[in-house]
């Protein structure tokens, strides 16, 4: 059983699902039942926003660390910048002191020769005054461009930590189901049947774990089956089956006439053929420990009356085996 189911996850794998990947281009599927499936999907995965929220969370979080290294990068910048304007500021404090020395001994001059020895000092003064005026004011540029680039990388840093915790709460507000979105699918259930029954052909099938079903609900109802293994029951069945078929199983199943007879009428409950769920992959019959689940007391029943819902599936009362989405 192991390596069989094994097996059927493979194929799975390569097997276009509606709401995992793209009809073929020459498949016609009806709006309702392409919509059916998009529904289903957000119920187990959110809204598209959510889907692709949770896939943008990893970068997200690392953009909060990438973040946070360029704020230490920036305050290292900054602290350098700030060290310069402190050491050039000091200097320039120095060049006008002994500018003011070499003014006043200029002035105080008594000889012509002691005033143009002065005067050549004062102007030396002035010109080293002038070059640390400008060391400085580049040095208070780059102050100003690094204490910038350290609050734009506080931004970046806070805005980081906004994104990640608004995607955090909004995926954490899904909850892993979303009802609202299954019971919008349940609404369309018998347009999805009607517009189905008008298109349908054998492409529009797939297989999950070895049960042929349409492809609208392949996700779905591989969930169901999934999730009520997880509940400790397996179960089998089987889905779609030709309409060749069901005029053989309404001789099998006794019926009065194969075309009028009510599926009551027959020893098994079985539709009139062109009638029959099954005939378009929308129905399967459950089976479990190996026999159709056959009544309202089976544990495989309980799990389904309690559960099925959720994946957008019905039952029909009278056949306790038989689910669709409809409940016909
Ligand atoms: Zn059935």
């Amino acid at each position: 059983m192991r390596k069989y189911r094994a097996i059927v996850a493979a194929v799975l794998a390569t097997t276009p699902i509606v709401g995992v990947s793209a009809q073929p281009a020459d498949a016609v599927v009806p709006a309702a039942a392409k919509t059916w499936s998009s529904l289903m999907y957000t119920a187990f995965n959110g809204s598209p926003e959510i889907v692709k929220l949770r896939a943008m969370l990893p970068d997200l979080r690392r953009t909060v660390i990438t973040s946070k290294v360029a704020i230490g990068e920036a305050i290292i910048s900054q602290s350098a910048a700030q060290a310069s304007v402190t050491m050039a500021t000091s200097a320039n404090l120095k060049a006008r002191r002994a500018y003011a020395t070499a003014s006043a001994a200029r002035k105080a001059a008594k000889t012509s020769i002691e005033r143009r020895r002065q005067l050549a000092a004062e102007r030396q003064r002035s010109a080293d005054l002038n070059r640390s005026v400008v060391t400085l004011r580049t040095a208070q540029t780059r102050l100003r461009t690094a204490t910038a680039k350290l609050a734009a990388a506080n931004d970046a840093w806070h805005a980081a930590n906004v994104a990640v915790r608004n995607a955090e709460q909004k995926i954490a507000a899904f909850g892993g189901y979303d009802p609202d979105a299954a019971a919008r699918a349940a609404q369309l259930a018998r347009q999805v049947v009607t517009d189905t029954r008008a298109t349908f052909t054998i492409d529009d099938t797939t297989q999950v774990y070895g049960i042929t079903v349409n492809k609208t609900i392949a996700y779905a109802f591989q969930h169901m089956i999934d999730d009520a293994a997880k509940a400790g029951v397996p179960m089998s069945g089987g889905g779609f089956r030709t309409k060749e078929q069901q005029i053989k199983l309404r001789v099998t199943n006794g019926c009065p006439d194969i075309w009028t007879a009510p599926a009551s009428s027959c020893r098994v409950p079985t539709a009139i053929p062109g009638h029959s769920l099954h005939e378009i992959g929308l129905a399967v019959d459950l089976t479990y420990g190996g026999r159709a689940i056959p009544n309202h007391d089976s544990v495989a029943y309980q799990w389904l009356a309690a559960n099925a819902s959720r994946y957008g599936f019905e039952n029909l009362p009278s056949e306790p085996w038989h689910w669709s989405i409809t409940g016909n």
